[in-house]
């Protein structure tokens, strides 16, 4: 991405981060960094919806926005409870990870940490796990 289009900023030390601070992109275009991200499709935590609807963010529940999001996705694997199929978004598992990427995970089971499939970061995104992709306009990937 140029770096025209797309810059980061530093976010303030957050003690539910451990008090670490990290970088956030975003994009310097119409619409800002939801007209360039591409690469990673992942959905928040069911349990965070949840708990937003709980407080009061009425069509927030986890129920609520699921139907939304297999609306949008092209489950290569196609549909499921979990999963849509026919959608603008294609998604995908990644073809042909990086050595290190799979040896990353296994360190994190090793360590004690869940670790999750693809197929459940539909509705888990907790512990180490593979990203299902969304490769827009790219090839090789
Ligand atoms: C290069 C890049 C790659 C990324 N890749 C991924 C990815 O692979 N997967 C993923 O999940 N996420 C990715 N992200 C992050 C993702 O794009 C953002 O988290 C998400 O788009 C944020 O959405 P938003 O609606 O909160 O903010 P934005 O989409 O940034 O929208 C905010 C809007 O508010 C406008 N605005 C800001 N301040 C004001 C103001 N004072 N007055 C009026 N308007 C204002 C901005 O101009 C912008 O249009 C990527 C981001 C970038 C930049």
């Amino acid at each position: 991405m140029s770096a025209a289009r797309s810059t980061t900023t530093s976010v303030n030390p957050s003690p539910r981060l451990n008090n670490r601070k990290f970088n956030m992109a975003l994009g310097h275009v119409l619409g800002g960094g939801s007209s360039i991200n591409a690469m990673v499709w992942m959905r928040g935590m069911q349990r965070d919806y949840d708990g937003w609807a709980k407080n009061g963010a009425k069509g927030w529940a986890f129920a609520d926005v699921l139907p939304v999001f297999k609306k949008q996705e092209d489950w290569e694997g196609g549909a499921n409870e979990w999963r849509g199929a026919g959608g603008p978004i294609h998604i995908r598992r990644p073809n042909d990870p990086h050595p290190t990427a799979p040896a990353f995970i296994e360190a994190a089971r090793e360590m004690g940490m869940p670790v999750t499939s693809e197929e459940e970061t539909a509705y888990k995104t907790l512990g180490a796990s593979s990203t299902t992709l969304f490769p827009v306009g790219l090839t090789g990937w």
